[in-house]
């Protein structure tokens, strides 16, 4: 019999509500420590795989897209764009964000935690300052960017090898010949992963709903509530337009075309993690193969609309928590930092909580009040990475249209 089968964005799909269903039941009988104890593992497994693939992935494909535009003024120009867009609207998710915030707070729909702070016991980790930020982006050891995976560094070693490789001409020939030969094999080894993607969604996703089923319930369920409404306006209203107007597509074909990395960000956590199945949604939207292999690693590493519009709204709610009222000049210097911050944000796990510490320092809130909403910040980083990566798909749409625009006026 010739049995058909699922495709993968169907499995991933039936995945996650499975997860979702094994979830509730453990948690309405008690059995959390199960989903902890023998689910949650087999993500990780899952999530390592895929951690140990993102440094060649990122390193591979940003040299093959770089040599296959096989011309500087194009990656100069590409580069151009992707920022452009990027900043853009992670500002924008700032303002939606903030917006969105202070109207919780205004209708007084923020729990008084001020009780709690007390017992705020996060310690943030120390913030170096602007130019030791941007000092260490650049490698002084290619290994230990690699060993480490500092995907920022491994950006900064990517442009320079491929642009080195494309400047030496016939005599780089080996080494152009050598990085695409090892990005194909990176590819398979990039499926292979992929096709995994079910187990690690469905146990992630058990062991989530199972575990912090009570929090949601509990007191931080409208923080919650406010940012999942501003990452759902964010998506409806900003990446709807972009790809309908610049991206030349539908958003209803967008978002389905998207939707198996972004539930699978939704599950993972985590950019980075998720660059090979955004990489294959990006291709099934007509997405061009070498602006994609650009913007899509770098995306990932630099692109957070998510965890801005995160940024924002826990800042505003613990601004409240302290009986602080954030001034109209506050508010510009959050969306200033919540901006940069997420730029330095790295695409894994909870890293967007840690760089919450620059925004709140930036107007003067201590630190340690983060500790208001550690215990929950898994259930914000789901729909914020969930963004972070739909964001990087709807930029590699764009930008290969423009660049299309670009071409055809040439001639
Ligand atoms: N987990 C997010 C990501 O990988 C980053 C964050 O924590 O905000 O995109």
């Amino acid at each position: 019999m010739n049995k058909k089968k699922l495709s993968l964005p169907a499995r991933i799909f039936i995945a996650l509500a499975l997860g979702v269903i094994v979830g509730l039941i453990c948690y309405f009988t008690k059995t959390q420590a199960f989903t902890e104890q023998y689910l949650k593992p087999f993500g990780d497994i899952f999530v390592n795989l895929l951690k140990f693939i993102v440094v060649p992935v990122v390193l591979l494909s940003m040299i093959d897209g770089i040599l296959s535009m096989d011309n500087m003024a194009k990656v100069g120009s590409v580069g151009v764009k992707t920022m452009a867009y990027f900043l853009c609207t992670t500002a924008i998710a700032c303002i939606i964000g903030l917006v969105m915030a202070s109207i919780f707070n205004g209708a007084g729909l923020f729990p008084d935690l001020s009780e709690k702070l007390g017992s705020a016991d996060y310690k943030p980790p120390e913030y170096q300052g602007l130019m030791a930020t941007i000092v260490a982006i650049f490698p002084s050891n290619m290994w230990e960017a690699f060993r480490t995976a500092n995907m920022l560094q491994v950006i900064v070693i990517a442009l320079f090898l491929g642009g080195a490789i494309m400047a030496a001409g016939e005599k780089g020939k080996l080494c152009r010949d050598f990085a695409a030969s090892a990005y194909s094999v990176i590819e398979k080894l990039m499926h292979f992963i992929i096709n995994l993607a079910p187990i690690g969604v469905f146990t992630y996703m058990a062991w989530v709903v199972a575990t912090q089923g009570a929090e949601i319930l509990g007191s931080l369920a409208l923080v919650l509530a406010c940012a999942y409404i501003s990452y759902i306006i964010h998506a409806l209203v900003v990446y709807s337009t972009a790809v309908r107007v610049f991206g030349k597509t539908s958003p209803g074909k967008f978002f389905k075309l998207a939707s198996p990395a972004m539930m699978f960000a939704f599950s993972s956590t985590s950019s980075a993690a998720t660059l090979p199945v955004s990489k294959e949604c990006a291709n099934d939207l007509g997405a061009n193969e070498d602006v994609a292999s650009f913007v899509l690693p770098l995306g990932s590493t630099i692109n957070m609309d998510g965890t801005a519009i995160y940024q924002c709204v826990a800042t505003v709610f613990i601004a409240s928590c302290a009986n602080i009222q954030l001034t109209l000049g506050q508010m510009v210097l959050v969306v200033i930092t919540a901006t940069l911050a997420s730029i330095g944000t790295a695409g894994v796990s909870g890293s967007g909580m840690i760089m919450l510490a620059m925004v709140l320092q930036a107007i003067g809130i201590p630190v340690a009040y983060i500790g208001l909403i550690v215990a929950v910040d898994r259930l914000f980083d789901m729909g914020r990475t969930c963004l972070n990566v739909t964001g990087d798909i709807s930029c590699a749409l764009c930008v290969t249209k423009w660049e299309e625009k670009k071409a055809k006026q040439k001639v």
